[in-house]
């Protein structure tokens, strides 16, 4: 018997047409189809992480590091990226084949970001762009910005009318600063933004084990914001960035249970994940400060001399 394969975007494609022919989508603003999309888009994603909700794993927020270089060198960089400058970089293709194995093993992701390093230093961020739009378990995509560069008009112009797509802006107090032309720039191209409020960073950098008590490590991370933001470079998906930049770096273990690597089989990522998920803390924490309920300081945007 013959079987037929239908893939993510064709049955997108497919409901996207059948939806326009009976007229049950009617939101184009102009001749822009990406507000349409993005309904469709997201009402898809929805319904695939619903499938089997018992056995659905759904990633919330997943950041790919795009590449470490940054036009930046802040003392407080958790990423290290003035450390390792231009150490870590993917290309176009490398970007897709990842993101490709990783929507593979997962039923959705909320919130795919882009950062780095600085994602406006990437030439090809329009391409990836295009690519995350069309990913039917894809719910929402961000562009993670210090504020000093402006995006180029082939990216301004892939994201427009996009509710699903935004930049992510912080720095707005840098002495660089071009986050209000970024603003500008965004309304005149009906591109969505989130501006990040600068505030007090917390101070990564001593990786020694604090013995930790276990409810202090449990509360901790509980309370921890970047719990579950997973980070993604080199074919590797870590907990979160201190985990992943930490490993990588290593200054902490490597912790084999709490790493997807992606040459792994699909089911069994799947089930990993689904370990990590159910964790009540990872032991990167026993090494983060961010356990801290009084936690280190650092001063936003302090440069290196
Ligand atoms: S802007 Fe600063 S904190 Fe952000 S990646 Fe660059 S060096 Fe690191
Ligand atoms: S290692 Fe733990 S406490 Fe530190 S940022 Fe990651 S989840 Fe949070």
């Amino acid at each position: 018997m013959k079987s037929v394969i239908i893939s993510y975007d064709s049955l997108v494609s497919y409901y996207y047409h059948k939806a326009k022919r009976e007229k049950a989508l009617s939101l184009v603003v102009g001749d822009n189809e990406n507000r349409e999309v993005d309904v469709l888009y997201k009402l898809v994603a929805r319904e695939l992480a619903k499938e089997d909700p018992d056995d659905a794993v759904v990633l919330p927020v997943l950041s790919f590091q795009l590449l470490s270089a940054c036009n930046l060198k802040c003392k407080g960089c958790a990423f290290h990226s003035p450390e390792i400058k231009d150490r870590i970089q993917h290309d176009y293709n490398q970007f897709v084949e990842m993101t490709n194995k990783t929507l593979d093993f997962v039923d959705q992701i909320q919130l795919f970001a882009i950062s780095g390093g600085e994602s406006l230093l990437y030439k090809d961020l329009d391409k990836v762009i295009s690519y995350l739009l069309k990913q039917p378990k894809i719910r929402s995509i961000c562009i993670v910005t210090n504020g000093t560069i402006l995006p180029k008009q082939n990216l301004l112009d892939v994201m427009k009318g996009s509710e699903r797509c935004f930049f992510h802006v912080s720095g707005e107090n840098h002495v660089r600063s071009r986050v209000d032309e970024l603003i500008e720039l965004c309304n005149i191209n009906d591109v969505h933004y989130q501006i990040y409020r600068d505030r007090e960073w917390r101070d990564f950098s001593d990786t020694n084990d604090k013995h930790f008590t276990e409810d202090e490590l449990i509360y901790g991370f509980e309370h921890c914001e970047y719990n579950k933001c997973f980070v993604l470079f080199e074919n590797k998906i870590y907990f979160c960035c201190f985990a992943g930049i930490n490993t990588y770096l290593n200054n902490i273990e490597y912790f084999d249970d709490e790493i997807l690597d992606l040459s792994l089989d699909k089911q069994v990522l799947r089930n990993k994940l689904k370990q990590i998920l159910s964790m009540k803390y990872v032991k990167a924490c026993r090494f983060c400060e961010n356990i801290r309920v009084d936690f280190k300081g650092a001063q936003a945007y302090e440069q290196i001399n």
